[in-house]
């Protein structure tokens, strides 16, 4: 799924980058990268007079973030129902530690997604989207596991969320000291941090000519991580 025509969004006055603009972009190549290898959002929006923010599952398709739940989901309603949200996607690359407590800091890759949602009605739009969410969690497992019937198709509300106002931030190397902290005795650098998928673990009760999938025993490496058990 790729970046379409808008190459840029924004910036808006609610997406200008304030502090350390120049972690900043717009660009959509920049923001659709962190998208796609993010793999849960979290949905911050105000109903009945509280501020909520909830983790949820997402996929991007082209322009757009699709969300899904059951059709009682509170926040979904609320969404449903025309309401601005915020969606955050974060991924924690490391810890970095600076001579001076002051100056310790996180790399850190992050989009931020505001605006509103509209309810998919569309049964073609639904599957779309709910094909993305599966592919999107393991690329590959939407044309293998069985698709969503009609009556699932009904029993699930999916929320379209246009990636019009968006913005996203990236932090990177060492830590930056201030200069009469350079020659103190105190250790200073970087812990990388990333997130590890191990090797699948088969159910019970499979057909034994069920064998792990392709897609899923190169999962762990496509994540780019060490494959523990292999
Ligand atoms: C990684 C991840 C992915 C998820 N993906 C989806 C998804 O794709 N679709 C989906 O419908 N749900 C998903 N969930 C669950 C989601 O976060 C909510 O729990 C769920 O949508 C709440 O629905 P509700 O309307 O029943 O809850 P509400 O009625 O809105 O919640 C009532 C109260 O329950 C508590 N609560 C609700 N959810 C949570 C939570 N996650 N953690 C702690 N307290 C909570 C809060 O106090 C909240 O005010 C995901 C959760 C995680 C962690």
């Amino acid at each position: 799924m790729g970046t379409t025509e808008s190459e840029t969004v924004g910036p808006s006055p609610r997406t200008t980058l304030r502090r350390m603009k120049e972690r900043g972009s717009h660009e959509r190549q920049v923001i659709d990268r962190i998208l796609d290898e993010g793999i849960f959002c979290h949905v911050g929006f105000h109903a009945e007079g509280t501020t909520f923010v909830q983790p949820m599952a997402y996929a991007r398709v082209d322009d757009d973030l699709y969300l899904h739940g059951a059709p009682g989901n509170r926040m979904l309603r609320w969404l449903a129902d025309g309401a601005e949200l915020c969606v955050t996607v974060t991924l924690l690359d490391g810890l970095v530690l600076a001579r001076s407590a002051f100056h310790h800091s996180m790399n850190y890759r992050s989009v931020m997604v505001i605006g509103a949602g509209f309810e998919v009605v569309d049964d073609d739009e639904k599957q779309l989207a709910m094909d993305a969410l599966v592919e999107h969690m393991v690329p590959g497992r939407s044309v293998d596991a069985r698709r969503p019937s009609a009556g699932e198709r009904r029993a699930t509300l999916v929320v379209r969320v246009p990636i019009a106002e968006a913005s996203a931030k990236v932090r990177t190397g060492g830590p930056v000291d201030d200069l009469d902290d350079l020659d103190l005795p105190v250790w200073a650098g970087q812990i990388p941090l990333a997130l590890v998928a191990g090797a699948p673990l088969s159910e019970a009760g499979l057909p034994p000519e069920v064998s792990v999938p392709e897609y899923a025993r190169v999962y762990p490496e496509r994540r780019g991580q060490r494959l523990e058990g292999a």
